[in-house]
Protein backbone atom coordinates (compact mmCIF):
# COMPACT_ATOMS: atom_id res chain seq x y z
CA UNK A 1 0.00 0.00 0.00
CA UNK A 2 1.85 3.15 -1.79
CA UNK A 3 0.47 6.36 -0.99
CA UNK A 4 1.83 8.99 -3.71
CA UNK A 5 2.59 12.69 -2.15
CA UNK A 6 0.47 14.17 -5.00
CA UNK A 7 -2.80 12.61 -3.56
CA UNK A 8 -2.61 13.97 -0.20
CA UNK A 9 -4.76 17.40 -0.57
CA UNK A 10 -3.44 20.22 1.40
CA UNK A 11 -6.75 19.57 3.83
CA UNK A 12 -5.10 16.24 4.44
CA UNK A 13 -6.65 12.70 3.68
CA UNK A 14 -8.64 9.94 5.48
CA UNK A 15 -7.47 6.30 4.19
CA UNK A 16 -7.74 2.51 5.45
CA UNK A 17 -6.42 -0.13 3.82
CA UNK A 18 -5.81 -3.97 4.64
CA UNK A 19 -2.94 -5.65 3.95
CA UNK A 20 -4.00 -8.90 2.26
CA UNK A 21 -1.06 -9.63 0.82
CA UNK A 22 0.87 -10.38 4.10
CA UNK A 23 2.31 -13.48 4.78
CA UNK A 24 3.42 -14.64 8.51
CA UNK A 25 7.00 -14.63 7.50
CA UNK A 26 6.51 -10.58 6.40
CA UNK A 27 5.43 -10.18 9.76
CA UNK A 28 7.92 -11.69 11.94
CA UNK A 29 9.52 -15.18 12.63
CA UNK A 30 7.38 -16.41 15.33
CA UNK A 31 3.84 -15.47 13.31
CA UNK A 32 2.02 -19.09 12.07
CA UNK A 33 -0.96 -17.76 10.59
CA UNK A 34 -2.29 -14.64 9.35
CA UNK A 35 -6.03 -15.08 10.49
CA UNK A 36 -6.98 -11.43 9.69
CA UNK A 37 -4.88 -9.12 7.51
CA UNK A 38 -3.31 -6.40 9.07
CA UNK A 39 -5.45 -3.43 8.85
CA UNK A 40 -4.79 0.47 9.63
CA UNK A 41 -7.25 3.92 9.30
CA UNK A 42 -5.38 6.66 9.32
CA UNK A 43 -5.71 10.54 9.08
CA UNK A 44 -2.23 11.52 6.58
CA UNK A 45 -1.57 14.92 6.61
CA UNK A 46 1.01 16.98 4.63
CA UNK A 47 3.21 19.70 5.24
CA UNK A 48 5.88 20.34 1.91
CA UNK A 49 7.31 17.30 2.12
CA UNK A 50 6.76 15.95 5.91
CA UNK A 51 3.95 13.25 5.58
CA UNK A 52 2.32 12.18 9.09
CA UNK A 53 -0.43 9.79 9.51
CA UNK A 54 -2.04 8.96 12.71
CA UNK A 55 -4.64 6.42 13.03
CA UNK A 56 -5.28 2.90 14.49
CA UNK A 57 -4.47 -0.39 13.42
CA UNK A 58 -5.67 -3.99 14.08
CA UNK A 59 -4.56 -7.72 12.71
CA UNK A 60 -5.38 -11.33 14.22
CA UNK A 61 -2.78 -13.54 14.30
CA UNK A 62 -1.75 -17.16 15.37
CA UNK A 63 2.14 -17.06 16.47
CA UNK A 64 3.64 -20.27 17.85
CA UNK A 65 4.67 -20.90 21.30
CA UNK A 66 8.51 -20.25 22.09
CA UNK A 67 8.62 -23.54 23.92
CA UNK A 68 6.41 -25.78 22.67
CA UNK A 69 5.54 -24.29 19.20
CA UNK A 70 1.87 -25.03 20.36
CA UNK A 71 -0.76 -22.25 18.54
CA UNK A 72 -0.67 -18.50 20.50
CA UNK A 73 -3.83 -16.69 19.14
CA UNK A 74 -3.18 -12.52 19.16
CA UNK A 75 -4.87 -9.99 18.62
CA UNK A 76 -3.65 -6.91 18.23
CA UNK A 77 -4.34 -3.44 17.87
CA UNK A 78 -2.84 0.09 18.72
CA UNK A 79 -1.86 3.29 17.95
CA UNK A 80 -0.25 4.80 14.94
CA UNK A 81 1.72 7.72 14.85
CA UNK A 82 3.82 8.27 11.79
CA UNK A 83 6.29 10.72 10.38
CA UNK A 84 7.95 10.50 6.90
CA UNK A 85 10.54 12.76 5.14
CA UNK A 86 11.62 11.90 1.66
CA UNK A 87 15.13 10.10 1.73
CA UNK A 88 17.48 12.23 -0.18
CA UNK A 89 20.78 10.32 -1.39
CA UNK A 90 22.97 12.98 -1.05
CA UNK A 91 21.64 12.88 2.65
CA UNK A 92 21.62 9.46 3.77
CA UNK A 93 23.92 9.13 6.71
CA UNK A 94 22.53 12.99 8.48
CA UNK A 95 18.96 11.22 7.41
CA UNK A 96 20.07 8.06 9.52
CA UNK A 97 20.71 10.34 12.56
CA UNK A 98 17.80 12.07 12.34
CA UNK A 99 15.55 8.71 12.26
CA UNK A 100 17.16 7.32 15.31
CA UNK A 101 16.64 10.72 17.18
CA UNK A 102 12.73 11.89 15.37
CA UNK A 103 11.54 8.45 14.56
CA UNK A 104 10.80 9.37 10.98
CA UNK A 105 10.73 6.85 8.18
CA UNK A 106 11.44 7.81 4.83
CA UNK A 107 10.27 7.50 1.55
CA UNK A 108 11.40 7.44 -2.12
CA UNK A 109 9.83 8.69 -5.44
CA UNK A 110 7.34 11.15 -3.97
CA UNK A 111 5.42 7.48 -2.54
CA UNK A 112 5.21 6.95 1.10
CA UNK A 113 4.84 2.78 1.78
CA UNK A 114 2.47 2.55 4.20
CA UNK A 115 1.70 -1.04 3.84
CA UNK A 116 5.62 -1.38 4.94
CA UNK A 117 5.49 0.71 8.07
CA UNK A 118 2.56 -1.18 9.05
CA UNK A 119 4.32 -4.55 8.72
CA UNK A 120 7.74 -2.71 10.57
CA UNK A 121 4.78 -1.63 13.46
CA UNK A 122 3.08 -4.70 14.04
CA UNK A 123 7.00 -6.71 13.81
CA UNK A 124 8.26 -4.26 16.94
CA UNK A 125 4.27 -5.02 18.42
CA UNK A 126 5.05 -8.89 18.67
CA UNK A 127 6.38 -10.36 21.22
CA UNK A 128 9.84 -12.07 20.70
CA UNK A 129 8.67 -15.15 23.01
CA UNK A 130 5.07 -15.68 23.09
CA UNK A 131 3.99 -18.08 25.25
CA UNK A 132 0.88 -20.50 25.16
CA UNK A 133 0.31 -20.41 28.33
CA UNK A 134 2.58 -18.69 31.40
CA UNK A 135 4.02 -22.15 32.56
CA UNK A 136 4.20 -24.15 29.39
CA UNK A 137 6.61 -26.92 30.14
CA UNK A 138 7.88 -27.19 26.44
CA UNK A 139 8.70 -30.25 24.45
CA UNK A 140 9.99 -33.56 26.26
CA UNK A 141 13.57 -34.16 25.10
CA UNK A 142 13.24 -37.69 24.50
CA UNK A 143 9.89 -38.15 22.99
CA UNK A 144 9.53 -34.31 21.24
CA UNK A 145 5.65 -34.34 22.31
CA UNK A 146 4.47 -31.45 24.59
CA UNK A 147 4.79 -31.74 28.31
CA UNK A 148 1.97 -31.50 30.41
CA UNK A 149 2.78 -29.91 33.60
CA UNK A 150 3.01 -32.50 36.92
CA UNK A 151 3.89 -35.38 33.96
CA UNK A 152 7.25 -35.64 33.55
CA UNK A 153 6.34 -37.40 30.37
CA UNK A 154 9.26 -40.30 29.33
CA UNK A 155 11.76 -38.46 31.94
CA UNK A 156 9.81 -40.03 34.80
CA UNK A 157 11.88 -43.49 35.31
CA UNK A 158 14.79 -41.65 34.12
CA UNK A 159 18.02 -40.22 36.45
CA UNK A 160 19.02 -36.65 35.98
CA UNK A 161 22.47 -37.41 34.62
CA UNK A 162 23.72 -34.95 37.28
CA UNK A 163 22.28 -36.44 40.37
CA UNK A 164 23.68 -40.02 38.43
CA UNK A 165 26.85 -38.51 39.01
CA UNK A 166 25.56 -37.16 42.79
CA UNK A 167 25.30 -41.19 43.21
CA UNK A 168 28.18 -42.26 42.15
CA UNK A 169 30.77 -39.84 44.25
CA UNK A 170 28.73 -40.68 47.03
CA UNK A 171 29.80 -44.85 46.37
ZN1 LIG B 1 3.68 -23.76 24.85
ZN1 LIG C 1 8.25 -37.83 26.29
Amino acid sequence: MKVALTDIPAEGKDLSFSDAAAEPQDLGPQVEVVVTAPSAQLRLERVGELVTAKGTYAAELVLACSRCLGPVPLSLEGELDWAFRPLGQEDREEVQLAEDELEVSFYEDGQVDLGQALRDELGLALPMAPLCREDCTGLCPVCGKPVKPGEPCCRRNEVDPRWAKLAQLKK
